[in-house]
C-alpha cells in the first residue's frame, strides 16, 4: 500500500486541556484509504478527544496530525477546506430543528461548496433514499424518531461528499430499537470502501464491520487488533479486564 493511501496519520500526539487534565498521550494511529477502524475504552478515555483532533476541533499539545495529505495543525490549513472532506456524526444528531430534512441536507453543499440548488436538491433526494427516508424529506427533524434523525444527520454528512467518515457514538442516545437502523446504514457505506473511524459501544458491530479494532485508555492507545482476535483473544490484560466487564 502506498503512503498516500494513508489517508489519517496521528503522530505522538498529546493533548492537554486547559485546566490541565490530560486528554491523550503518546498517542499515534494509521488510517488507510477504505479502512473501518473502531475505537472503544471506557467512559473518558480521550476517544471523543482524539476524533475531535482529527479536524481541528480540538487543539493538540504534542505531536503532528496529518489527514488527507493536510497538516491539520498548522496554522496555513485551509480547515474549512479540510473539513468539508471530512463528515462528523456525533451522538447527538445536531440537525437544524427549524429546516426541513431536505433543506438541512442541501445547506453546507449550496454555502461551503458553492453546489447549484438543482444538483444539491437532486444529491439530498438520493441520499435519502440511500438512508431509507426518501418520504421524510419535507418533515422537520422534530417529527421523526432518535434513528431517523441519526440518518439524517449521516445523510446530511454524506452530502458533502466526504472522502472520511467520523463517528462519535452515533447509537449511544437512541432506544435500543432504533439501534440496528442506524448500524445498517453505516454498514452499508463501510461495505461501500468509505474510509471510518467509529468511536462506539457496540461490539457487535466492531467485530462484524471493523478491519482494526483499537482500545483506549486513560487517553492512550493501549492495543490494536483485527477484531477477530481482538474480541476472542486479546494479548492485553487490561483490555481483556474491560472486554469482561462489558461483554
Ligand atoms: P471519552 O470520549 O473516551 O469518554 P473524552 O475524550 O471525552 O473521553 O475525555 C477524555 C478526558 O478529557 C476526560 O478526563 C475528560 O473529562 C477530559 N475532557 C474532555 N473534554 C474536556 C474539556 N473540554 N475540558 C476539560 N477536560 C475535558
Ligand atoms: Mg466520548
Amino acid at each position: 500500500m502506498t503512503e498516500s493511501q494513508v489517508l489519517i496519520e496521528v503522530r505522538e500526539v498529546g493533548k492537554v486541556y486547559g485546566n490541565g487534565v490530560v486528554g491523550l498521550r503518546g498517542v499515534s494511529l494509521q488510517v488507510k484509504r477504505g479502512e473501518v477502524v473502531c475505537i472503544i475504552g471506557p467512559s473518558g478515555s480521550g476517544k471523543s478527544t482524539l476524533l475531535r483532533t482529527l479536524n481541528a476541533l480540538e487543539p493538540i499539545s504534542a505531536g503532528e496530525i496529518r489527514v488527507l495529505g493536510e497538516s491539520v495543525h498548522d496554522p496555513r490549513t485551509d480547515l474549512n477546506r479540510l473539513r468539508a472532506r471530512l463528515g462528523m456524526v456525533f451522538q447527538s444528531f445536531n440537525l437544524f430543528p427549524h429546516r426541513t430534512v431536505l433543506d438541512n441536507l442541501m445547506l453546507a453543499p449550496r454555502v461551503v461548496s458553492g453546489v447549484k440548488p438543482e444538483r444539491a436538491r437532486e444529491r439530498a433526494l438520493a441520499l435519502l433514499a440511500k438512508v431509507g427516508l426518501a418520504d421524510k424529506a419535507d418533515m422537520h427533524p422534530g417529527q421523526l424518531s432518535g434513528g431517523q434523525q441519526q440518518r439524517v444527520a449521516i445523510a446530511r454528512a454524506l452530502a458533502m461528499q466526504p472522502e472520511i467518515m467520523l463517528f462519535d457514538e452515533p447509537t449511544s442516545a437512541l432506544d435500543p430499537e432504533k439501534v440496528g437502523e442506524v448500524l445498517d446504514v453505516m454498514k452499508v457505506l463501510a461495505s461501500e470502501g468509505m474510509t471510518m473511524c467509529v468511536v462506539t459501544h457496540e461490539m457487535g458491530f466492531a467485530r462484524a464491520v471493523a478491519h482494526r479494532v483499537v482500545f483506549m485508555e486513560a487517553g492512550e492507545i493501549v492495543y490494536e487488533d483485527a477484531p477477530e482476535r481482538f474480541f476472542t483473544a486479546p494479548a492485553n490484560e487490561r483490555l481483556r479486564a474491560f472486554l469482561g466487564q462489558v461483554l
